[in-house]
């Protein structure tokens, strides 16, 4: 007997080591942690490869696909996806908020319009508000062919990113443009118009005409 504890047997070792395993990884695909904390759910490495690919206009074409807003976003959006980019592990984080606002800025400049809208379904929906949410609701109806009504308590788009957020954070320019292009997809808004009774506004919208 040799005073040297012998190497395991790599090959044929019962109780877990080497390549006799019962268990095996599993890959599962998952989306990257910028995408998973993007509060709009963009498809942030789809739309940056583009980016970095010279493609603009179809970069752009994929935030829509989940965000009406790049150019306000890409401003005030507290880009909580940067937080935890895996990049910051090499060096910095990617700076996705800065591309996202240049590429709203460029849709605005160059007039881009959206794609991919579906004909009319000849269905109506009633919503009660135009700040973020209810635009943003609006632009997804009328993308799908649906007639969107907004009523507006004010008289102005916009809700708190109008009245909360100041304008050297926000430009009113920007955020006017891609305001008019959810409307320019049809979407209508009717302003100084407090909803009190929902059922009665709907009935109301039920009865009117396109
Ligand atoms: C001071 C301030 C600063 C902010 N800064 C930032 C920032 O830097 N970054 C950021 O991401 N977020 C910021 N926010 C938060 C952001 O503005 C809100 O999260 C966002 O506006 C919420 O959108 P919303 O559509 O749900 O509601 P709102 O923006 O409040 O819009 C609701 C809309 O509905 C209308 N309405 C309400 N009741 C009725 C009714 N009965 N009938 C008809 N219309 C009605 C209102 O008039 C309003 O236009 C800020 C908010 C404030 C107040
Ligand atoms: S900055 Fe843009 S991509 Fe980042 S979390 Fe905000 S909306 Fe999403």
């Amino acid at each position: 007997m040799g005073d040297i504890t012998s190497p395991p047997d790599l090959k044929g070792h019962a109780e877990g080591t080497g390549p006799i395993r019962k268990r095996q990884p599993v890959y599962t695909d998952y989306l990257p942690p910028c995408n998973s904390t993007c509060p709009a759910g963009e498809n942030i490495q789809g739309w940056l490869a583009l980016a970095q690919a010279g493609e603009f206009e179809k970069a752009w074409q994929l935030i829509m696909q989940d965000n009406p807003f790049p150019a306000v976003s890409g401003r005030v959006c507290y880009h909580t996806c940067e937080d935890k980019c895996n990049r910051v592990q090499v060096d910095s984080t990617v700076s996705i908020h800065a591309v996202e606002r240049f590429l709203g800025d460029e849709a605005l400049k160059n007039d881009w319009q959206v794609g991919n809208i579906m004909p009319s379904s000849g269905k109506r929906v009633l919503i009660i508000g135009a700040g973020p949410s209810g635009l943003s609701a609006a632009y997804h109806l009328a993308k799908m062919g649906h007639y969107a009504e907004i009523h507006e308590a004010g008289p102005i788009a916009g809700g708190m990113m109008h009245f909360g957020i100041p304008a050297y954070r926000l430009p009113r320019h920007e955020l006017d443009l891609e305001v008019q292009r959810i409307q320019q997809m049809g979407v209508s808004i009717v302003f100084d118009h407090k909803v009190t009774d929902v059922l009665a506004e709907k009935a109301r919208l039920l009865l009117s005409r396109f």
